[in-house]
């Protein structure tokens, strides 16, 4: 399959320079400059000072390895309703280029694309902690810092986790994209154990704010591929973007949805409204002043966070709820990110069921 992304440069982190992975990547990239280092400071001080940092921040790949934990539990947001989700964090930076994304304001530290090749501690990680928590049931993402998919092209990381979440029969992967590089996926032994996500977004969105990605229409086909390799779904509708017009635009994608994968085959729908941390307003307007986000009237929300008024929010995600649950009465449907009174007014219902949304995954 093709590798995807192509960077301009490759750095190593001493220690990772004889790790299958690495070696995997530069097997793959033949031609690419590639230099070994001490420490990363100095390149991450030369990338802040181009003008477009994030920009020039993703033409370069670093190969590291990890020396802290790689799972942590997702850290949700204080006074929201937490979906109890796992991370791995194998990679950080991405590739893509979405306006919105908040790895643009991770420059300081933390601007490039970096994988971190040491696979065995992360298995080994992985092997402990599940064992330990038998009677728990770990549902894990891999898509917190970068897309789950953007760089398996090059690293081949889904054909170790795969398989290895196949054998853990208490623990779930999801990797979530928004490209469509399943070619990796497609043979491999799952048993239902990953299911494959798509965050999605009518094709304006697509095109002004998500670039680089898939096209709806090449994330639904890629969709299709893994459901028809016997894969579980997912969809994301996040960020969602209430501009005027967005009922049909939105109405449309879960239309397309339907029509694409049998509703039996989606593990679960999500659904979360635009928002970001103030300090990323300035950074979108500086980076994408065509983008009609930043001019969304959104307010500050006790997290922080600028969000679509409540007021269209909740009547969004009903309207949302309605569609999704016309073409498809048993797919669980969460809301991403959002308080409990806003899940009681989207839901109209009693919130016990919502603070532990094991029960709605199944
Ligand atoms: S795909 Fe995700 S991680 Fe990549 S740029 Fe877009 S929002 Fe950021």
């Amino acid at each position: 399959m093709s590798a995807g992304f192509s960077p301009e440069r490759i750095l190593i982190e001493a220690g990772a320079e004889d790790l299958p992975m690495t070696r995997r990547i530069l097997a793959r990239l033949p031609g690419v400059p590639v230099e070994t280092l001490r420490a990363l400071g100095p390149w991450i001080r030369q990338t802040a000072r181009d003008a477009d940092a994030a920009r020039a921040a993703k033409n370069w790949l670093v190969i590291s390895r990890y020396p802290g934990t790689f799972l942590k539990k997702c850290p949700g947001t204080q006074g929201f309703v937490c979906c109890n989700y796992w991370v791995i964090n194998a990679a950080t930076g991405c590739p893509l280029d979405c306006t919105y994304c908040i790895l643009q304001g991770y420059l300081e530290n933390n601007p490039m694309i970096r994988v971190f090749a040491n696979t065995d501690t992360l298995f080994s990680e992985l092997e402990r902690a599940f064992a330990a928590a038998r009677g728990r049931r770990f549902r894990v993402g891999t898509g917190e810092l970068t897309d789950s998919l953007a760089l398996d092209g090059l690293t081949d990381l889904s054909r170790e986790l795969v398989p290895f979440f196949a054998r853990h029969t208490n623990a779930q992967l999801e990797l979530k994209t928004k490209t469509d590089q399943v070619g990796n996926l497609l043979d491999l032994a799952h048993q239902g154990r990953t299911v494959i996500g798509w965050s999605v977004n009518p094709p304006p969105v697509i095109a002004s704010d998500e670039q680089g990605t898939a096209p709806l229409a090449r994330r639904l086909r890629a969709a299709e591929r893994c459901q028809s390799a016997g894969y579980p779904v997912s969809f994301h509708f996040d960020p969602m973007v209430l501009e005027h017009g967005w009922e049909g635009a939105y109405r449309e994608v879960v239309r397309q949805i339907f029509e694409t994968v049998p509703a039996t085959s989606i593990a679960w729908i999500s659904l979360g409204g635009l928002r970001f941390a103030p300090e990323l307003k300035p950074i979108m307007r500086r980076r994408f002043p065509e983008s009609r986000l930043v001019c969304g009237e959104l307010v500050p929300c006790p997290d922080r966070k600028l969000r679509y008024l409540r007021t269209l929010r909740v009547p969004a995600y009903r309207r949302m709820l309605r569609w999704i649950r016309a073409l498809g009465p048993q797919v669980p449907v969460y809301l991403c990110m959002e308080s409990r009174d806003v899940w009681e007014a989207v839901y109209q219902g009693p919130p016990s069921e919502l603070q532990n949304l094991e029960g709605l995954f199944g």
